[in-house]
């Protein structure tokens, strides 16, 4: 299997949020707007700074805004009524004793007026100040403002850690993504007071450009997700390369005492204190261990002794000690043929980080968790370029002659099955020891 086919699953996520500002451009109650015909139209309420009259008279109130309309109630001399509408006429619009209808404007004095309305407000203003990482659940707008009404500055990818300074009344915060400020929803991201490094989902080898090379000092030394979370993906066994990346750490805000690595194509954290500059794997079968008792290990729970790191290969790939010297006759034919050696993706891999990849990958690229050969460190994965490929010169070389050293690449994963059909478990890159 291959962590390379991540990329497969990895899924694009656009969050698409949209939002319908409804500005009422009256603060009138819908009800009191005037339905008669002849009343060309109300005032509007922004204009309309009347909000109480007192009558100077016995006064009618009508059921429209002139003399021929129906009178409803009559209001005595001397009464406050509110005001709810002025006419274009200027009758006003009140209420008295449950019924609203018109008065004139003529026999009544303004006892009360409205404040003036004011203008729209920006709807957020205030804002607190916060110190903390907030990274993206899905490619989020960066905008201009704490509200989808602002412009967007830019976005934001899926899985990005920014640093976040502000969060408005809304919930949005306020951060600063590749130099650039802006404002994002809480709904998309997850918060971390500390480092909010979330898993990016893409693969990175090993040899991603990093060259700040570490090795685990214990076997099974715990690879978190997030420093902050401490979601455990990944053991690693002891003297496996580690890089560290700062680039990432920095972007997702460092957590003092862990580093941010790559290592098993996997990326996460891990604490300093578990990681060495010094590999101190044997490279050869020194304990004559066989076969058969790297067998009887719980598979992905090698312990450290039984593993060594392949001689030739930069990254020190592990391997079951059993293995090493009939791939290490491998490789000299390999290298005799081609004048290269053999690469190696991976080899050794432990029951958690099995169970990490079964998951990310599901069955058809990954196998099922302590079934593995990679388990017992008796499996290597070439490369997955070209020359390793089903047409390539590399693997053509490898199916005809791995088995002379004990190195098999089994009938079932070739990219045919015998009925001429495609095979859906396909590997090209998959070989495993038979030897003793
Ligand atoms: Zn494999």
């Amino acid at each position: 299997m291959s962590p390379k086919h991540r990329s497969f699953l990895s899924k694009t996520m656009t969050a698409i949020a949209v939002a319908i500002l409804l500005i009422s451009g009256s603060t009138l109650p819908a009800q009191a707007v005037p339905t008669i015909a002849h009343l060309s139209a109300a005032v509007p309420a922004a204009k309309n700074n009347v909000a109480k009259v007192k009558t100077k008279a016995n006064l009618n109130m009508r059921s429209g805004t002139s003399t021929k309309n129906k009178v409803l109630r009559t209001i005595p001399k001397g009464k406050t009524v509110p005001v709810s509408a002025v006419a274009s006429n200027g009758w006003y619009q009140v209420k008295y004793q449950n019924k609203t209808g018109w008065i004139s404007n003529k026999y009544v004095t303004v006892v009360a007026k409205r404040s003036a309305p004011k203008a729209p407000t920006p709807k957020i203003t205030k804002t607190k100040k916060v110190n903390l990482w907030v990274a993206t659940k899905s490619t989020v707008n960066m905008r201009k403002g704490a509200g989808t009404s602002h412009s967007v500055v830019r976005s934001i990818p899926k899985h990005s850690a920014a640093k976040a300074t502000a969060q408005a009344v809304n919930g949005w915060y306020k951060v600063t993504y590749k130099k650039k400020s802006g404002w994002i929803s809480n709904k998309h991201v997850i918060t971390c007071t500390k480092g909010c490094q979330v898993d990016t989902g893409n693969y990175t080898t090993n040899r991603a450009g990093l060259n700040d090379r570490y090795f685990t000092k214990s076997n099974g030394a715990d690879l978190y997700s997030a420093a902050g979370k401490r979601l455990r993906i990944g053991d690693i066994p002891k003297n496996s390369v580690v890089y560290r990346d700062v680039k990432w750490e920095k972007a997702g805000g460092p957590v003092t005492d862990w580093y941010f690595v790559r290592t098993q194509g996997m990326d996460g954290w891990m604490k300093a204190s578990a990681l060495t500059r010094k590999n101190t794997a044997a490279t050869s079968n020194s304990k004559g261990i066989t076969r058969k008792q790297a067998l009887k290990q719980h598979n992905g729970k090698l312990p450290a002794s039984m593993l060594v790191a392949i001689p030739w290969d930069k990254e020190k790939t592990l391997i079951a000690a059993p293995a090493v010297k009939d791939l290490t006759r491998l490789n000299a034919a390999f290298k005799k043929k081609f004048g290269k050696n053999l690469d190696i993706d991976l080899a050794y891999r432990t029951l958690d980080t099995q169970k990490y990849y079964y998951n990310e990958l599901g069955p058809y690229i990954a196998a099922k968790p302590g079934t593995s050969n990679h388990g017992w460190g008796l499996a290597i994965d070439v490369p997955e370029s070209y020359n390793y490929s089903f047409k390539g010169k590399y693997y053509k070389w490898l199916k005809a002659h791995s088995k002379k050293y004990n190195w098999t690449h089994r009938k079932n994963l070739e990219e045919f099955r015998s009925n001429g059909t495609r095979n859906p478990y396909a590997e090209a890159w998959h070989f495993e020891y038979n030897g003793k």
